[in-house]
């Protein structure tokens, strides 16, 4: 295929992992990489945590360094939106009118934080947190004493929550759910997070909404958000933290299936056979789950890439990892692998202390492991996987047993 040219749209992980995993095949031919991203590549976990709190230096979050991309012949195009995709045609547009020829497109777009209608609010006191750019505005915002309103007790809302109590900031989480990650984690495991952040300091309001964010007339970015049980909150920071929407505009356009993300087989081939995608915007076959799942987190953007590429040289390959995700919030440390439900039949079994916060927690559906989460307790992940893996049906008295080795159980 030495000819032959192979462009990458995104400037994310995903994309970065196409480019290395493409080489580390064997492609020899052309590999453009066309990103909106105006950065190098870089991961985004640290942006919510560690790289928030200051913990984390700006290049530990990038993928490779810039040198990488010449080393490895890629031609890296920051700040290149995809504007258009022509498949009959082979072609990719972009923003700034340059086009480019492919014999095989990986769409890598990734997604954008969703954002509320918030017409009168001052926007410079106003947050979302999805690029470098954000999260450096955000720290610089969270000052000791700074009374921080975040809507949405999601991912971001609850990592974003820890790392301003870390600096001293007055912290309330505005969560429409009876629960903060209850639509991920179901009531059980959902009141451990909610408990955490109470304990730390979190004026936590579940079951709310947001009915308008109002500038405050002295200026300086304060603003008063209005939630709708009539209370009046006074915010020096905003952060709208409400779930992200995958950029596939560009996908629709070009008459791709599209179905809550790029409709891709297990291959992670689309409905044009010479356009693929990985990431957050594919919506993907998973064949272990027998249906398809879309997934947003860092590791399906992390893991996919080589499936992509090996399906862009023609070798077998199909993607069945179980997903994973990680969080840090305070002094909680948690691991999360597989996929399942909430609001389907299925049962938690507990190992460990809940109230301790240091607990392995199984998801059983149709008596069969479904998803399983560490918090606090470490190296257990491949254990975990491997119950996941296998749909494993051991006993529940058996999992709930701190005395048998999880080794053992299958
Ligand atoms: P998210 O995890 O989908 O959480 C959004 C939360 O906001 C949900 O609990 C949602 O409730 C709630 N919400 C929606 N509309 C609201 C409103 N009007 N007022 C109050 N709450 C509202 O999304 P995110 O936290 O914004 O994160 C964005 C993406 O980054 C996600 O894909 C996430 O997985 C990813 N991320 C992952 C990690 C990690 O893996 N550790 C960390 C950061 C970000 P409903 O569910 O009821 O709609």
């Amino acid at each position: 295929m030495a000819e032959s040219t192979i462009v990458v749209a995104g400037g994310g992980l995903a994309a970065a992992k196409t480019a290395e995993a493409l080489r580390a095949e064997g492609f020899d031919g052309a590999i453009v990489l066309v990103g909106a991203e105006t950065e190098v590549p870089y991961e985004r976990p640290a942006l919510s945590k560690g790289y928030l709190k200051g913990d984390d230096a700006r290049d530990s979050v990038e993928v490779h360094p810039r040198q990488w991309y010449a080393d490895n012949a890629v031609d890296l195009r920051p700040g290149s939106p995809v504007a258009a995709i022509d498949a009959a045609a082979h072609e990719i547009g972009t923003a700034g009118g340059d086009r480019f020829r492919y014999d095989t497109l990986v769409l890598a777009t990734g997604s954008r934080a969703r954002r509320l209608d918030l017409p009168r609010a001052d926007p410079a006191g106003l947050h979302h947190l999805r690029d470098l750019a954000d999260s450096d505005r955000l720290r610089a915002a969270l000052r000791p004493g700074a009374r921080v309103v975040v809507v949405g007790g999601g991912w971001i809302g609850l990592e974003t929550a820890a790392a301003a109590v870390a600096a001293g900031a007055q912290v309330t989480v505005v969560e429409v759910a009876e629960l903060p990650l209850v639509r991920v984690l179901g009531p059980e495991i959902a009141q451990v997070f909610a408990d955490l952040h109470r304990a730390n300091g979190v004026d936590l309001r579940c079951g709310r909404q947001v009915r308008e964010v109002v500038a405050d007339a002295a200026g300086g970015g304060r603003n008063t958000v209005h939630v709708d049980d009539g209370t009046a909150l006074p915010a020096d920071v905003v952060v709208v933290g409400i779930g992200a929407q995958p950029n596939v505009d560009a996908a629709v356009a070009a008459g791709l299936d599209v179905d809550n993300g790029v409709l891709v087989d297990e291959h992670l081939r689309s409905s044009h056979p010479d356009v693929l995608a990985v990431g957050d915007i594919a919506h993907a076959w998973h064949p272990a789950l027998g249906r398809r799942i879309r997934v947003e987190h860092w590791a399906n953007a992390l893991n996919q890439p080589v499936v992509a590429a090996r399906t862009a040289l023609g070798i077998d390959a199909s993607y069945d990892r179980p997903p994973y995700f990680y969080t840090d919030q305070y002094d909680l440390g948690m691991e999360f692998t597989g996929w399942f439900d909430p609001s389907q039949p299925y049962e938690v079994v507990v190992r460990g202390d809940l109230a301790a916060r240091e607990f392995v927690a199984f998801w059983l559906v149709e008596d069969r492991v479904a998803a399983a989460m560490n918090v606090n307790v470490w190296d257990v992940t491949e254990h975990l996987t491997r119950l996941v893996r296998a749909a494993a049906t051991p006993e529940p008295a058996h999992l709930a047993d701190p005395d048998v080795s999880l080794a053992d159980l299958g």
